[in-house]
Formats: C-alpha cells, sequence, structure tokens
C-alpha cells in the first residue's frame, strides 16, 4: 500500500497523527505529512482506520 496526503484538503485535525503514529505526523504547518509512504503490513488496519477518520477524506490509499 502507498500511502499520501492531499494537502489541498488537509486541515490540520491531526485525528490521523493520533490513530496512525508511526505513518503521519502533523507539521507545524498544520498539514499532515505521511512519515512512512509503504507501511508494513502491521499497522495497515490503522492507515485504513486513519483514513476513514479523517474529516476532509484528505488521506489517499493506493492499495497494491
Ligand atoms: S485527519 Fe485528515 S485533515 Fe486531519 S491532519 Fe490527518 S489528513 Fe489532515
Amino acid at each position: 500500500m502507498k500511502v499520501s496526503v492531499d494537502g489541498t484538503k488537509c486541515e490540520g485535525h491531526a485525528l490521523c497523527a493520533g490513530i496512525a503514529p508511526t505513518v503521519f505526523e502533523v507539521n507545524a504547518d498544520d498539514l499532515a505529512v505521511v512519515i512512512e509512504e509503504s507501511p508494513q503490513e502491521a499497522v495497515l488496519s490503522e492507515v485504513r482506520s486513519a483514513a476513514s477518520a479523517c474529516p476532509t477524506m484528505a488521506i489517499v490509499l493506493d492499495e497494491d
């Protein structure tokens, strides 16, 4: 899976970083940054939960 964030949609709520902290962090500009673009199998459920929880649907998951 490849993970990315659409910076035009992200509003910096940080829900993603709370749910999947090894994959997302929120930078000083209140934008989510993907710190692990190809997450390990073990965290994929967290990543999917974060994508579902994002209020602006800014998280893009490219399933392999
Ligand atoms: S939950 Fe969505 S809107 Fe909030 S920081 Fe993460 S990607 Fe951005």
